[in-house]
């Protein structure tokens, strides 16, 4: 492979994504601190020490690469929108003007979802269904109006700068208004109403483009549906594919994710995290533009992980859509992040017990150093023919972790 990928940031996202590439001989080179997760199994000498949202380090980057793309997305836009030579990266953009570098995906696509009050209205604008969603300033009396419209409970959210459920503070009733506006002091905010959601559903969509006659047509195809389980707003486990959910949701799932997907410039893998609303609907909750925490289980499961995925829809390399199917049509797997405790060696003591009980844990970790609590400093799959005995086998670790976070 004679084409060099940059990525900016070097967290687990990163280093899952290198380590894919190494399996390719694809060269990666990394945009961050020293020492991050990505840098450390990657030898390469032009990494750049440095910041995704400093402009200077970006454009060192891009000079070092052909092909740069992203594992987080709070990363600075304008330079790769000035980077992009200034074009709207469509998925024809080759037909417009080679820019300096190629961006996956485009940088509209980025800023959009950075804000998550701007994605929302992007989804609703092309008739994806979304919870109802309000912009709302800092100010108690707006909050209260808000909890009248939208009703109790409702979800304070930050519009940037969100993850890990950093940035959402539910509000249940009018007392909780003025601890919401404190826990989201200077932050941009809007307000959504609750879902009552029986499950959350996620699907990693892989979008690609192709040449037809004389037109680049951009392709969508859909990884299976899983269920996430959040705590605290944190993804905690993902059951992959999603159980006791009936096969025309499941199908409804894929649709609506690719759906989503299908309008967003650019190429590379999606995260689209759902709610299966009490009523059995579908809601969009947000889109990641990179590989996702709910596919973490394909690297094991699936013929292709959604690392391999983003590789190749990045680098025009085919990917069939039985690639994306598990391995073993029988196969059943559960992915449980490690979070970090107040331990900081918690994460090592959940590792060194699926060690020595789980012959079948596919135990990652992610080289980030001390554990913080709530932090994601690994993850642990298995795959088994029966749901119910990989949950078995993973109850003794969920229940080690959940100790040593009390
Ligand atoms: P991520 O790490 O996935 O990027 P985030 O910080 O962007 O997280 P969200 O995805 O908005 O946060 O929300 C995190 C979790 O909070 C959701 O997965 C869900 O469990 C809960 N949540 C979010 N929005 C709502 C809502 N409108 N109603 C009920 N629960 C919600
Ligand atoms: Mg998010
Ligand atoms: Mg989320």
């Amino acid at each position: 492979m004679d084409k060099t990928v940059g990525v900016l940031g070097g967290g687990q996202l990163g280093r899952m994504l290198t380590e894919a590439a190494s399996r390719l001989n694809v060269k990666v080179v990394t945009l961050d601190a020293a020492n991050s997760p990505a840098k450390q199994i990657n030898a390469v000498t032009d990494h750049i020490t440095g910041s995704f949202k400093n402009a200077d380090d970006v454009r060192r980057l891009a000079h070092a690469c052909d092909v740069m793309t992203i594992e987080i997305e709070h990363v600075d836009t304008e330079i790769l929108e000035e980077l992009s030579g200034g074009f709207q990266t469509r998925d024809d953009w080759r037909l417009v003007r080679g820019p300096e570098v190629e961006i996956h995906p485009s940088w509209e696509t980025i800023r959009l979802i950075q804000d998550k009050y701007e994605q929302k209205k992007h989804l609703a604008s092309h008739g994806i269904c979304t919870p109802a969603f309000e912009p709302v300033d800092h100010d108690p009396a707006a909050l209260s109006d808000i909890g009248t419209k939208l009703g109790f409970p409702f979800m304070l959210k930050s519009r940037t700068e969100a993850y890990d459920g950093r940035g959402n503070y539910p509000v249940r009733s009018s007392s909780d208004i003025d601890a919401a506006l404190k826990a989201l002091v200077g932050r941009p905010l809007y307000a959504e109403k609750w879902a009552d959601f029986k499950m959350e559903l996620a699907v990693m969509v892989v979008k690609t483009a192709q040449k037809a006659s004389d037109e680049w047509e951009s392709i969508t195809k859909a990884f299976p549906v899983v269920e996430t389980v959040h705590e605290d707003s944190i993804c905690k486990l993902v059951y992959a594919p999603a159980c006791n959910v009936d096969q025309a949701t499941i199908q409804d799932a894929q649709r609506m994710a690719r759906a989503a997907v299908g309008n967003l410039p650019g190429k590379g893998v999606f995260g689209v995290e759902m709610f299966l609303i009490e009523d059995g609907s579908l809601m969009v909750n947000e889109i990641a533009p990179r590989p996702h925490n709910s596919g973490h289980y394909t690297i094991e499961a699936c013929h292709i992980s959604q690392y391999d995925a983003h590789l190749r829809a990045i680098l025009d390399l085919p990917i069939s859509q039985n690639s994306l199917n598990f391995a073993n049509p029988s196969n059943n797997a559960i992915m449980f992040n490690i979070l970090g405790g107040e331990d900081p060696e918690s994460h090592l003591r959940v590792a060194n017990k699926a060690l020595l009980l789980v012959d079948e844990a596919k135990i990652h970790l992610y080289g980030k150093g001390d554990a913080r609590p709530g932090r994601k400093m690994g993850h642990i799959t298995l795959l088994s023919d029966s749901m119910q005995v990989a949950q078995a086998r993973m109850k003794p670790l969920v229940e080690a972790a959940d100790e040593l976070r009390a």
